[in-house]
This record gives structure tokens, sequence and C-alpha cells, in this order.
């Protein structure tokens, strides 16, 4: 067993951690406080490769892994989670369906503008009605002739509205199965397609330069040829997705805990009360060890699942166990780092005022801390 980075993995980490404070640090609390998209940020991480990370090269990625990306999105949260996200939900919710359960021809023509980064995909699964409880998908396609006609809505989809937003794949009730269960399946939307709505961005707490939007399909026709994978494994294929997600969100869970780490030394170095910096008082001292500790373990736990992942081992429990994990550590070291900045901490121009805001959806998307509790008591037999 070893936890250590081999030396291609120190040099992805330590280019990530440079580009991270020299280009996304100076520029992103603007962004954030406007509520715009990072499009230079954006075209800059195409330009690194990091959209094609976990991709082979005959698809136009870059040939690396998993456990690649996931330390790619560390380094990126560690200074901002609205770049962070915008790339794992591009990379792990938008390119990853089609690179796992696409045709040949959906993968020559989507991917090599998805893995450059040129283009950004979505993933629609949440509806307005229904998150965490999908069967209770309404969205529905049915089959006309050679084109689907799709009519519904999806809640909070990320990068599903930006100028480069080319797809959004939508899961959808295409039938009944011989059991009387609903036939899920998921369908390629292009951009564009008469009949898809993309509503103006939400007001959120957090993750402000990242883009979120509601979705309509009002009479929407795509090709029939659009379907992904095959017709009714749409449960089973968000199933595939989210388990891996989950990793990649428990890595930039730990990104923001370190951030917050990162942060509260410097300013208890600096900060003076009572004739000495703060960072001289145990109590201050305590807090941050506690804050290390909890980012570490949290580590361990995304390495730990990323691990069993790319060894073609059964991973899902410790993916939600990391997510679980990293995302209450996310919560816990935002308030404590945002208590030792005191008043300042409270100021938006301070970066733990940012983490604090982001950290709170690190415990509902992508599966609430109860649905994490839920697969490891699954998982545990009960
Ligand atoms: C900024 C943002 C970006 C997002 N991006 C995407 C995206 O790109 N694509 C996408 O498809 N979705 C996306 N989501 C949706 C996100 O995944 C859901 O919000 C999340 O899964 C929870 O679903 P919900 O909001 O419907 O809450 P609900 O499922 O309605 O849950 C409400 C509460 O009830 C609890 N609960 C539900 N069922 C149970 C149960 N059986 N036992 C105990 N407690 C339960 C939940 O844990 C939660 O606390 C995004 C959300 C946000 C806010």
């Amino acid at each position: 067993m070893d936890f250590r980075l081999d030396e291609e993995q120190q040099a992805l980490r330590e280019s990530v951690r440079d580009f991270a404070r020299e280009v996304v640090a100076p520029v992103i609390g603007e962004h954030y406080e406007k509520h715009t998209f990072p499009y230079e940020i954006v075209r800059q991480m195409g330009k690194m490769g990091l959209f094609g990370l976990p991709f082979a090269e005959e698809h136009g990625g870059m040939g690396g892994d998993y456990f690649a990306l996931c330390l790619v999105l560390e380094e990126l949260a560690r200074v901002d989670s609205s770049v962070a996200i915008t790339l794992e939900a591009a990379v792990s919710l938008g390119a990853m369906p089609i690179y796992r359960f696409g045709t040949d021809e959906q993968k020559a023509r989507w991917l090599p503008k998805l893995l450059s980064g040129e283009a950004l995909a979505g993933f629609g699964l949440t509806e307005p009605g229904t998150g965490s409880d999908a069967g209770g998908t309404r969205t529905r396609a049915v089959l006309d002739g050679d084109e689907w006609v799709i009519n519904g809505s999806k809640a909070f989809i990320t990068n599903s509205g930006t100028d480069i937003t080319a797809l959004v794949t939508v899961t959808a009730v295409t039938g009944t199965k011989p059991d009387g269960s609903k036939e899920l399946s998921t369908i390629i939307v292009p951009s564009g397609t008469p009949g898809f709505t993309v509503a103006p961005g939400y007001s959120k707490v957090g993750w402000n330069a990242s883009d979120t939007h509601e979705l309509t399909f009002d009479d929407c026709r795509v090709p029939a040829a659009n379907l992904l994978g095959e017709r009714g494994r749409g449960f089973a294929q968000f199933l595939r997705i989210l388990d891996e997600g989950r990793i990649a969100i428990a890595a930039l869970a730990v990104g923001l805990a370190q951030g917050c780490v990162d942060e509260s030394i410097t300013y208890a170095k600096e900060r003076q009360a009572f004739g000495q910096p703060i960072g001289n008082y145990q109590a201050i001292q305590f807090k941050i060890a506690d804050m290390e500790m909890k980012a570490h373990t949290a580590r361990l736990a995304y390495y730990d699942a990323a691990a069993r992942m790319l060894a073609g081992e059964p991973f899902k429990r410790q993916a939600a166990i990391a997510k679980l994990h990293a995302s209450t550590v996310a919560v816990d070291n935002a308030r404590e780092a945002t208590q030792i900045h005191g008043g300042y901490g409270f100021m938006n121009e301070y970066p733990v005022a940012r983490f604090w805001r982001d950290s709170k959806i690190l415990e509902i998307g992508e599966g609430t801390s109860e649905v994490q509790r839920m697969i490891i008591a699954r998982d545990l037999g009960m």
C-alpha cells in the first residue's frame, strides 16, 4: 500500500497549483461577485489538457486516469470551487456518459470538442419535483418515427447554458418495464434544438462563477440515433456516473478544506490581538491542527476510493464514504476558517467567505449526505 504520488502525478499537481494561484486567484473574486462565467480560465484549462485528462488518446484525451482528474480538482478547489465544479461537471458528468455509453458515431461527433474544452456538456438528471429519488423522473420521451419527442423539465443543471455548451444528456421515461416500473433512458439533446429552452441562471448562495440553469423540453424533437447506449439502461448509466462523480466531488471538497487551512495559517500569522499574532494562541493552533487532520483523512478516503475504482474493484461504498466525509470536513473547515478571520471572514473580499458559501452545496450535490448514508448502509446489507 502506497499513498505517495509518483513523479508524473506530482508534476501535474504542481502545474495546476501554479495555474490556480497565478491565473485563477487574481480574477475569480470579480467573476464571483459579478456572477460571470470565467471563459478565459476555461479556455486555458482546455489548452492544458485538463478536460481530456481521464480519456483515451484515440478520442482526443490525455490518456490519464480518474485519479489524475481528482488531483487537479483538489488543487483548483484549494483556490476556487466554481472553476473546479465547472471542470468536474464537464468531465465526469458531461463527457463521461458519452465516453462510457456512446456509439462510435456519437463519440466521434462530440468527444473531440468536449475533451479539448472547446465545448461543454450538461448532465440532466434532477427535476424540479425530484432529485434524490431519481425513479420519480417525469420527463418523457416518445419515439415518433425516427425521432424522440421530449417533454418535461430539469432543474439545477451545471454547464447547461454557457456560450460553449454543445449538448445536455437528459434522462427520460421512455416506457414501462414488464414489472410495471418506469423504463428510463438517456438521450442527447444538442443546444439550440427547437423546443429546448434554457432558463436564466439561478441566483445561488455559492459557486457564483459557475453555470446552472433550469431546462424545459416542449415537444423537443431529436433523432432516434441520439439515444445514449441501450434503451432502458438510463438508471444503471447514471448510477455508474454518479458513483464515479462522488470521488471527484470528494476531491473537490478536500481542496476547499485544504484551502481553508492555507488561508487560516497566513491570516493567523499576520493578525495581531492582545499584543501578538493570533496564531500564537493555542486555541487558534488547535483549530488549524484539527482542520489539517480533517483534510488529510478526507484525502486518504478519496485516494482509497479512486484506487479501488482504477483497480476494477467494487468502490461504491468507499466513494460514498469519501464524499460524505469530505463534504462534512469542507463545511467544518470553512466554518472554522471564517471564525479565525473574525469580522474579515464575513467580508466577500476574503477567500474564506467564498469557501464558506461554496461549502454547503458539497453536502447536497451529486447525492445528499443522507443519500450517501443510504448507500453505505445498503452496501452493509441493511
Ligand atoms: C448548484 C447545483 C448544481 C447542480 N448540478 C446538477 C447537474 O449538473 N445535474 C443534475 O442532474 N443535478 C444537479 N444538481 C442537483 C443535485 O444533485 C440535487 O439538488 C440533489 O441530488 C438533491 O436533490 P433535491 O434537491 O431534489 O433534494 P431532495 O431529493 O428533494 O431532498 C430534500 C432533502 O430530503 C432528504 N431525503 C430525500 N430522500 C430521503 C430519504 N429516503 N431518507 C432521508 N432523507 C431523504 C435529502 O437528503 C435532502 O436533505 C445540482 C444542484 C445544485 C444546487
